[in-house]
């Protein structure tokens, strides 16, 4: 974990399925350079019921054998105290508190008193919800009880805007949190904040360049037929391809001046997502009008709507420090562009009364 140019790879299906799964998996990650463990979804946290929800506790046998077999070491997502009992029983090395329960302090202490005394390491997730201190919070919790091999996970954040992600990743959470507990290693999951395969590659490197400490990735024999999370596995041969294809640029001469520049950088890189998930959720609901213009035969330039517009947010704006000039350009792109899209939706309907 320590040594920062190899980072520490995580890897295995997002749920343990079948004896032959999970042993086939781990047979072919073995072979990728990089991968110390793997891991496997014993009991899954489901948004619903009635999906797949984990095998249970016959897959922590399957998990042996993985050892005895390739020789990684295993991790396991600990939800309850009975979890962590059956994975202690199973030489399960390394446990994780997934985004769910750490959403929970009553069910991070539960399950740290029964970690009382047990030396194996413990990964934290980040909470489902972007609060850092509740992150901080299960931290301090399992440290309290005595644990002290620590690594954080950052797997991303619900948000109720549109996004690219299944999870954005908020990348200033894991700074602060860097900032907050300096030796704490912090491995990114760019599984789950991507939901698709992807994006994974793209945030894998972005993790090395914010010098993460290193990556837990999903991966399955077979990822069209995976139980869960199907859509964001890869196959043990694309993530040795990822890996190789990683750049871990040299930490040790890099300067102050030039990690605060990265930060900086990080920050406009997270808010022009954002700008552009929000000028796609902006022209979606100008198709949605121009569809209901059509429909209701109502023309699509409507000044006085317009000159609200263009009053009311230069008002604003310059409430918030913006200059004039520069909200009449912006505002005046996205009115022509919302004015051409309503034009093509017209000229569709115009075609097809034709
Ligand atoms: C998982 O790692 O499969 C998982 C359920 O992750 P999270 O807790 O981050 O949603
Ligand atoms: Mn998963």
């Amino acid at each position: 974990m320590n040594d920062i140019n190899h980072p520490f790879i995580v890897s295995g299906p997002c749920s343990a399925e079948t004896e032959n799964q999970v042993l086939q998996t781990a047979h072919e990650l073995k072979k990728v350079a990089g991968v110390k463990v793997f891991r496997a979804g014993i009991w899954k946290p489901r948004t619903r019921p009635n999906y797949f929800e984990g095998v249970g506790k016959k897959g922590l046998k399957w998990l042996q054998r993985v050892k005895s077999e390739t020789g990684l070491k295993l991790a396991v997502e600990v939800a309850s105290p009975q979890h962590v009992e059956e994975c202690l029983k199973h030489d399960i090395d390394m446990f994780w508190l997934g985004a769910r329960t750490v959403v929970n302090p009553f069910s991070v202490q539960e399950i740290t008193e029964a970690l009382r005394g047990v030396s194996n390491p413990i990964m934290i997730k980040n909470p489902v919800n972007p609060d850092l201190k509740l992150w901080i919070g299960a931290i301090e919790r399992v440290y309290a009880a005595g644990a002290n091999k620590l690594i954080a996970i950052h797997r991303g954040f619900y948000t109720l805007n549109k996004s690219l992600f299944r999870n954005p990743p908020m990348w200033e959470m894991p700074i602060e949190l860097k900032r907050a507990i300096p030796n704490l290693p912090i491995l990114v999951d760019p599984s789950h904040i991507a939901g698709t395969t992807n994006l994974i590659p793209h945030i894998a490197q972005k993790a090395m360049d914010l010098e993460m400490d290193g990556l837990m990735i999903e991966s399955h024999h077979r990822p069209d037929s995976a139980l869960s999370d199907a859509e964001q596995q890869i196959t043990p041969n694309q993530l040795g391809e990822l890996l190789d294809g990683l750049v871990i640029r040299d930490r040790s001469d890099r300067s102050d001046f030039q990690d605060k520049l990265a930060e900086f950088r990080t920050q406009i890189d997270e808010i022009d997502d954002e700008l552009l998930d929000i000028l796609s959720k902006r022209m979606d609901i100008v198709n949605e009008i121009g569809a209901y213009k059509k429909d209701n035969k109502i023309t699509i330039l409507q000044l006085k709507r317009w000159s609200y517009i263009i009053e009311n947010r230069i008002k604003k704006g310059v409430d918030q420090g913006l200059s004039k000039e520069f909200l009449v350009k912006v505002l005046k792109l996205i009115h022509i562009e919302s004015m051409r899209i309503q034009t093509e939706i017209m000229n569709i309907h115009k075609q097809n009364e034709e």
